[in-house]
């Protein structure tokens, strides 16, 4: 199916050249290559080495050192096959200064043949070891006959490509020789950048570049060519960043392009507000208004809402939410799981009830003739707001004015779902407005590319009264210790969380099963009230043991990280988490979020299993140092690369084919700077280069 859209994609582009065009490439072969995604002559051209090998000089025997990769010429003197059960071919060499031992676990019998063959002379590349009964010797070198009077050495650096079952290196480097070739003769690979802004970035030329990662001469830095820092790994970094900019920057121009409701008025959002126990913070107010400000527009909103955990974004998309429906539209909230959409369901039939308005909950649960009740009354207009998981994106689900759609959490959807929603709110030619909030603060410069298409606000202020909240890590074998720290603070009337990873006690991952904890916790500490929640209880069943809480009839919760959302207990001083080790920066983030809720000192307590590797020690400092959650995700990237802290299916990290959007991202506000320009003044590079980098993805910008 993906393959097919690919495809399609390709060959409607510009023309390229086949795979098969390249000598030796027949169906077997050309199957394997499509398994390293290459179909055509160009993607030979950009599959680029991994590593690269200094076959320029010849070492003799005698100077060989062990662990050392090095290239010799000798001639056999003798070999045998042997071994009991696994059959290994040896074959002694030598060069006149020692003797050196090849061993083989599987070989051709045309390999065989002259391997066997005494007085042959053999140039061989590989690792030199010290051999099972003394001398040294090579395990599978690469290694090839030549002749007295062959060629010399190598004048440029061997690449080691990417390979896969069945693919040798010496068949990609041939292939790469002969799609260099083609490069000479034909405009396979024009140069798409105006010359003026490579000699400005000291950029070597694209046809350039990639003639030198394949053949470097042996004088090039392999040091420099490995991390990717070379000025022709990095002219293609560039050029594939710029590529994606410009990919999204379309997408996004496109969208403007399109209609939408303006949903002009404000009263009932207004009316809203009035009746909150709170006043919004600074941070709300302005965020609310640049949202207010695009919604009476009518083009679609593009908007990510960034704000820590707590800082209130719940309330701005309500207030959001209420412009849609005061002018007879209807508006629809998105969350990633259940548990999540459970709670805005909560939050939105609470203060949208009390205005008169219909509230709808559409999960995967919901089945049978309730859920076409839901479906008929959405379609027809009498349902104003509904709340749920990707379930709200069913085919089955239509509106009958979908205005406004705010999606939670967007860094657990991919890209391609967000765009697929929009779709969903296509009607008669109108888009939805379209709010994306986040808590996982993006990092600025991941923000510049993957979200290159969102308007950005951010609430930068939490509601008053929060107070930093203490952080501990201590070993679990601490356990007593930190659960008489429960027994002082419910004594001083206070309340606890007791956060378990897992629902079920589960040996390979050593997760503190909720059930259990919660048993062992009530034996220990007998005067206390405990109650337990998890995602396995029936929402009812939930929902009363997290009230009791509320109200202050239980003084312990042992919960899973269904707490992660919406809890908001002010009394509660006191956050246990047990095998920290195991969830995200973000998560742990969002969980701790869940005490420091009201005017008293609180505190969290990691509590891990011991040993932890240096990593998962280095993520724990970051939590017990800081507060923020921008600056947690910061340090998370740095620990973790941007592919983990997106989650894998985020399509701006994880498409990138020489990009990496940490090491490189220092080109991003140039990058930024240059689409601006090419858009402007050379608008007829930008379709060629998207297609070079994207292709299949670039459908997406076809709105
Ligand atoms: P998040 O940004 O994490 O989604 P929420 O919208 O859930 O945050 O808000 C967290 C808590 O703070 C909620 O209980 C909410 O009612 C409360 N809250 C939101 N805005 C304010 C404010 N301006 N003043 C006081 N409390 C607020
Ligand atoms: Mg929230």
């Amino acid at each position: 199916m993906k393959a097919s859209v690919g495809d399609a994609v390709r060959s409607s582009g510009p023309e390229r050249l086949s795979i098969t065009t390249l000598k030796g490439v027949g169906p077997k072969l050309s199957e394997r290559l499509r398994r390293l995604g290459l179909h055509t002559v160009e993607d030979v051209l950009l599959h680029l080495p991994l590593r690269y090998q200094d076959r320029s000089c010849i070492t003799s025997i005698d100077r060989l050192r062990v662990g050392e990769e090095a290239q010799i010429e000798a001639v056999v003197i003798g070999s045998e096959i042997t071994g009991r059960g696994r059959r290994f071919l040896l074959c002694r060499l030598e060069d006149g200064t020692g003797l050196l031992t090849l061993r083989f676990f599987h070989f051709s019998p045309a390999q065989q043949q002259w391997l066997c063959q005494a007085g042959a002379r053999l140039r061989c590349f590989g690792e030199v070891r010290s051999g099972y009964v003394g001398g040294l010797e090579m395990i599978h070198p690469e290694c090839h006959r030549i002749e007295s009077d062959a060629p010399p050495v190598d004048d440029r650096l061997t690449p080691i490509y990417p390979a896969t079952a069945g693919l040798q290196q010496f068949t990609l480097r041939r292939l790469a020789e002969q799609a260099l070739e083609c490069l000479e003769s034909t405009a396979l690979l024009p140069e798409w950048l105006p010359p003026a802004l490579l000699t400005q970035l000291r950029l070597p030329a694209f046809a350039e570049a990639v003639r030198l990662l394949h053949q470097p001469p042996v004088d090039t830095s392999v040091a420099e060519l490995e991390s990717g820092r070379h000025p022709a790994r990095q002219r293609l970094v560039f050029e594939e960043l710029l590529a994606h900019q410009l990919s999204l920057r379309r997408l996004r121009e496109r969208t403007r392009r399109q209609v939408a409701p303006p949903l002009i008025g404000g009263h009932l959002s207004r009316r809203f507000l009035e009746r909150l126990p709170f006043t919004l913070t600074c941070a709300q107010q302005r965020v609310l208004e640049e949202i207010t400000a695009d919604l009476v527009q009518p083009r679609p909103m593009l908007r990510l809402l960034q704000g820590d955990v707590g800082s209130g974004k719940t309330v701005v998309a309500a207030a959001s939410v209420l412009r849609a429906v005061e002018t007879g539209a209807q508006a629809a909230l998105m969350a990633p799981t259940e548990l999540l959409a459970e709670q805005h369901y909560r939050n939105f039939h609470d203060w949208l009830g009390e205005l008169g308005l219909e509230v709808a909950w559409l999960s995967g649960r919901l089945t049978g003739k309730a859920r076409r009740i839901v479906l008929e009354r959405l379609a027809a207009g009498e349902i104003q707001v509904a709340v749920g998981t990707h379930a709200l994106f069913q085919e089955s689900v239509l509106f009958a004015e979908l205005a406004l759609v705010v999606v939670d959490e967007q860094h657990r959807f991919g890209v391609h779902q967000r765009l697929a929603l929009r779709e969903k709110g296509r009607n008669e030619g109108r888009c939805p407005h379209q709010l994306i909030m986040t808590a996982t603060p993006i990092p600025r410069t991941l923000a510049m590319s993957a979200y290159a298409d969102l308007d950005t606000s951010i609430i930068d202020e939490l509601p008053p009264g929060r107070r930093p909240i203490k952080t501990v890590a201590v070993p679990d074998h601490r356990r007593d210790t930190i659960i008489e720290r429960i027994r002082q603070a419910c004594r001083r009337g206070r309340q606890a969380y007791w956060v378990c990873p897992l629902i079920e006690e589960s040996e390979a991952l050593q997760c503190q099963a909720a059930t259990v904890t919660a048993e062992r916790l009530s034996e220990i500490l007998p005067e206390l009230r405990i109650g337990l929640v998890h995602g396995r209880l029936s929402a009812t069943a939930k929902e009363m043991v997290m009230a009791a809480f509320k109200m202050g009839a239980l003084d312990l919760l042992v919960a899973t990280t269904v707490i992660e959302v919406g809890v908001d207990v002010p009394n509660a001083s006191l956050m246990i988490i047990e095998n920290p080790e195991r969830l995200g920066l973000a998560q742990l983030h969002q969980l701790r979020g869940r005490v420091g809720r009201g005017s008293i000192e609180s505190s969290c307590v990691l509590l891990y299993r011991p040993p932890l590797s240096q990593l998962a020690h280095a993520r724990l400092a970051v939590l017990r140092e800081c507060q923020d959650g921008f600056e947690i995700a910061r340090r998370d990237l740095e620990l973790r690369g941007p592919g983990e802290v997106l989650g894998t299916r985020q399509t701006g990290a994880q498409s990138l084919r020489v990009a990496d959007l940490l090491r490189d991202q220092d080109w991003l506000p140039i990058v930024r700077h240059t689409a601006d320009r090419l858009l402007r003044e050379h608008p007829n590079c930008v379709e060629p280069l998207i297609h070079r980098w994207i292709g299949a993805g670039a459908r997406y910008g076809q709105v």
